[in-house]
């Protein structure tokens, strides 16, 4: 590691999560790993979850399916966002399943030779963002997809509110069994649970759940999961300052009395964003305050006490968990660990074996090296 700021993920404990939400829902684990398995590195997730058990992987767009692909991976694989109709040849060539979820898509689709395509359903029961929102265009669709020989894989809705409104949970679900029912036919894969719902929603209808932040131990209804994600620099700096003296761009700060003040090689360019100004890291059994303007690069905390170059910083992980980190920024546990950049090293335990892996690009252009 040539920057010494990190994030660790353990990945025997994203196994246990998952081999945990098996047992509790009982049912085959769809694992999501979108957008890089949230920012946690989905070829490192993936291997993870397959051997905990999980049978299907879902990303969300064809990109980041063929990334799988790409990397051998050949088990079940399913997009969960919009695809485009004139890739119909790559979703087939490739063994990707997608979602058929309004009626101009299932046209498109129509028009480009989709037999053999593997397709789910999508059913809108109330989030409003994709599928089909009456009865009417899910039966057609289903009958036009059939009849050009796609294969009817499966059929899934997604809940909007399953962290803490049962009502409207239980109401998307009676109109997803409604459309399941109507469509009478023996989809291998009837998914509807999220994270959330995988732990409380139980129906006699669904044989998978899909399960994304869960991986990673966040849940409103468990505590019984792991927490494997945690964000880790080191301090570069030490000085005293004077008090009236100012930090960072603009000066926003000025020491009251005489401080320590640290400086920390993460900026906003890592994903530790301009928000975090006045909140707290952990270093050396403190909570250090961020004090001055976050930098691109940089940060200052203030310390009690001093500390020698190098001593590790927490910025969440066991004394600061990722859901408080969350809530005191005013968004959700995704997005801190998504906005995690590239340029962050990343370090993974498998079997208890630490494995250590340098920032993207570096990786990238030293396999282009000529
Ligand atoms: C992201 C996503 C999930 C996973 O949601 P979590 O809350 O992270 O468990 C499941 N289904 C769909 C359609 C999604 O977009």
């Amino acid at each position: 590691m040539y920057r010494n700021t990190w994030m660790e993920v353990n990945l025997d404990a994203v196994a246990f999560n998952i081999k945990r939400l098996k047992e509790i829902c009982g049912k085959r684990i769809i694992a999501v790993l979108k957008a890089d398995a949230y920012g946690c590195g989905d070829s490192h997730v993936a291997k993870a979850a397959l051997e905990a058990g999980a049978e299907m992987l879902a990303v969300s767009s064809l990109d980041e399916a063929l990334m799988f692909r790409n990397e051998g991976y050949t088990g079940s694989l399913l997009v969960l966002g919009a695809t485009d109709p004139a890739d119909v040849s790559t979703m087939i060539e490739h063994d990707i399943s997608v979602p058929a979820y309004c009626p101009e898509w299932v046209d498109a689709v129509l028009a480009n030779h989709p037999a053999g395509l593997k397709v789910h359903m999508k059913v809108d029961t109330g989030m409003n963002r994709i599928g089909f929102k009456n009865n009417d265009d899910l039966k057609s669709a289903f009958d036009r997809l059939k009849e050009a020989g796609c294969v009817m894989e499966g059929i899934f809705t997604h809940f909007c509110c399953a962290d803490f409104d049962e009502v409207f949970t239980n109401m998307q679900y009676d109109r997803f069994r409604e459309a399941v029912e109507m469509l009478d036919y023996p989809f291998e894969w009837i998914h509807c649970d999220n994270s959330d719902a995988t732990v409380w929603f139980k129906d006699d209808l669904s044989n998978a759940c899909r399960i994304g932040i869960s991986i990673y131990g966040i849940n409103t209804y468990t505590d019984e999961l792991r927490h494997p994600v945690s964000l880790h620099t080191t301090v570069t700096m030490v000085k005293k300052i004077k008090a009236g003296e100012k930090i960072g761009y603009g000066s926003t700060y000025t020491a009251m009395k005489d401080e320590i003040i640290a400086t920390l090689p993460i900026g906003y360019a890592d994903g530790f964003i301009r928000a975090n100004k006045g909140r707290s890291v952990w270093c050396d059994g403190m909570l250090c305050q961020v004090v001055g303007n976050i930098c691109m690069d940089q940060t200052m905390v203030r310390l009690e006490h001093e500390v020698p170059l190098n001593t590790p910083v927490e910025v969440f992980g066991p004394h600061i968990h990722l859901e408080d980190m969350a809530a005191d920024l005013n968004t959700i546990p995704y997005e801190i660990i998504c906005l995690i950049s590239g340029r962050v090293t990343r370090t993974y335990v498998w079997h208890g074996q630490e494995d250590i892996e340098e920032n993207a690009r570096l990786l990238k252009s030293e396999a282009t090296e000529v």
